[in-house]
């Protein structure tokens, strides 16, 4: 796979697939713009080394043309950040728009109308993409989010031309999960917290065979407890995966790997911030209670294992952590991770819940890196090649 350093850009149209799905309030405004902050950068380098940028992104998921979804609504705030007069094309592809984009200047930026009003982006349509790949010289793709989508603008497209690179926000995604999982500095840990053992599984099941340690933690936890014969209450708890649990750990043994579930948790008897609350053993929690984060114990241990690793992966909370009651467990964690990377650790933060965490935390700029993508990440952990990556070095 090239590197955006290897093209010469100079006198070029570039076809960048950027991540413009932003979320916006009942005003129309935009409520967080980090997904355009994030896409600054390799705009900003095709400019600077000559080349005019078509910029290419989706917007919710519309069924046909859809107002509301429109991406010029965001027209104003990529002007703001670029500091630069941006170019709407009122259609992703068609004779004006192919005219408009072979007469760009070096320099000028255009950003194409909602991939996705064409049923063809999603379907991975050839013809499609043949038509999108017409209006420019090169193909960088920097949507980390979508790159486990095998769409047209996303993989297809990647194959009618012969200049191709990931962006810098991709490369970033991709080198930080090299250093995790090609040839880690040991002992590497690994953090998995959330709601379900389902919704991650395979992720546990692929990163044993490169971590020396896995910290369980958050509503999952329940189903290993449960499975190890403990009385859990009424904490969440997935009948189904009790064999899941059981490969897992039988796995992790076979791998060397070390097992942390919490010891003791702080339950309620109230899913909320108002019930009565008390530390128990994990292994004996009272019926009528559920488990909603871990306990003192449980977080001291966790520290010394976090503090003792030189390459953490962290994907999940320990506790409901939108509730303060139930937020202690995962800011200790946040806290611990980010003390780890200022004494020379590598940190990767990935997955909604755990980012969320984190800025909830007001740590987010005192780790290695934050993955700005959910799924992608997970399905790269579950060691699942993505199209648009693999694309990438067709
Ligand atoms: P996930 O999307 O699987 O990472 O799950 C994140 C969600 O798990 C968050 O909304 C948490 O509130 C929830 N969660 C974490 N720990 C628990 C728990 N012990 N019981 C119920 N929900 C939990």
């Amino acid at each position: 796979m090239k590197s955006i350093n290897e093209i010469s850009f100079n006198g070029k149209r570039v076809f960048i697939r950027v991540d413009f799905n932003v979320p916006f309030n009942d005003e129309g405004e935009i409520t967080d713009n980090s997904r355009i902050v994030a896409a600054l950068p390799t705009i900003e380098f095709v400019i600077s080394s000559g080349g005019a940028c078509i910029l290419a992104s989706h917007l919710g998921r519309p069924d046909g043309i859809n107002p509301e979804l429109s991406l010029r609504k965001i027209i104003p705030e990529l002007k703001k950040l670029l500091g630069e007069d941006v170019i709407f094309l009122e259609d992703s592809i068609g004779d004006q728009t192919k005219e408009i984009c072979s007469n760009l200047k070096k320099g000028q930026i255009a950003l194409l109308e909602n991939l996705r009003f064409y049923k063809e982006e999603t379907k991975a349509d050839e013809r499609f993409a043949k038509q999108l790949s017409g209006l420019a010289d090169i193909y960088i793709n920097d949507a980390y989010g979508t790159t486990h989508r095998e769409h047209a603008s996303t993989a297809t497209i990647a194959q009618f031309f012969s200049e191709k690179a990931p962006g810098m926000l991709l490369e970033k995604e991709i080198n930080s999960l090299k250093k995790l999982m090609d040839k880690p500095k040991k002992p590497v840990t690994a953090i998995i917290g959330g709601a379900k053992v389902s919704s991650k599984i395979s992720v546990i099941a692929n990163i044993l065979g490169f971590v020396d340690n896995l910290i369980i933690g958050g509503g999952m936890a329940y189903t290993f407890i449960k499975n190890n014969g403990g009385r859990i209450g009424d904490s969440i708890f997935e009948a189904d995966r009790l064999n899941g649990c059981t490969e897992i750990l039988s796995k992790a043994k076979n791998e060397n790997v070390n097992v942390f579930l919490p010891e003791d948790i702080l339950c309620s008897n109230e899913f909320s911030n108002s019930g009565l609350q008390k530390v128990t053993n994990i292994y004996e929690v009272p019926e009528g209670w559920q488990g909603l984060d871990i306990g003192p114990k449980t977080m001291d241990k966790f520290e010394q294992v976090i503090l003792g690793s030189s390459t953490i992966l962290w994907n999940g909370p320990m506790g409901v952590f939108e509730i303060p009651s139930f937020e202690k467990g995962t800011h200790s964690v946040a806290k611990t991770v980010a003390k780890a990377t200022q004494n020379g650790a590598y940190s990767l933060i990935g997955g909604g819940d755990s980012v969320a965490a984190i800025k909830k935390f007001g740590l987010q700029n005192q780790v290695s890196f934050i993955s700005t993508g959910g799924g992608a990440m997970l399905e790269s952990l579950e060691g699942k090649l993505l199209p648009g990556i693999n694309a990438l070095s067709q």
